[in-house]
């Protein structure tokens, strides 16, 4: 998936996802990408986020709208993508090994984060003054 969630000068929040689906899916197979809160949800009172991984574990939690909730109650952006994370661990705790599962947000300040389950999650980040950084997304194993 490539999800990316902007804020603009004005203030106003928006996003957006794509998707190749999953190696060796089943004709017709609907990942989290194309719903909204499971793959992508914005908030413009509260903040975005987006996701990446088995799309199945995240429709189950529906993962992008929890992570939206939890900022809407105070979470930072990185708490609220972990906490997404290991909900979706505790339905499967024998299985996260072999989840990949990864969230990305944005809040209405400006601050954003990123958890995923495994190492390598990075996310670029680019200002208005067009400086881009390269942001390497904590992670639970
Ligand atoms: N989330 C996508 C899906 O399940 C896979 C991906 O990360 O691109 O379809």
């Amino acid at each position: 998936t490539i999800g990316m969630i902007a804020l603009d000068a004005a203030g106003n929040l928006s996003g957006a996802c794509t998707t190749s689906g999953m190696a060796f899916k089943l004709h017709g197979r609907v990942g989290d990408s194309p719903i909204i809160g499971a793959g992508l949800y914005v908030d413009n009172e509260v903040g975005a986020a987006t996701a990446t991984g088995v799309g199945e574990e995240v429709i189950r939690v529906v993962g992008s709208f929890l992570v939206v909730e939890l900022m809407r109650q105070g979470y930072s952006p990185e708490a609220a993508c972990k906490e997404a994370v290991m909900r979706i661990v505790k339905k499967k705790p024998a299985k996260a090994k072999e989840i990949q599962i990864g969230f990305l947000a944005l809040n209405k300040k400006g601050e954003h984060g990123a958890f995923c389950l495994q190492k390598g999650f990075s996310y670029a980040v680019a200002t208005a003054d067009n400086q881009e950084q390269l942001i390497q997304g904590k992670h639970y194993f």
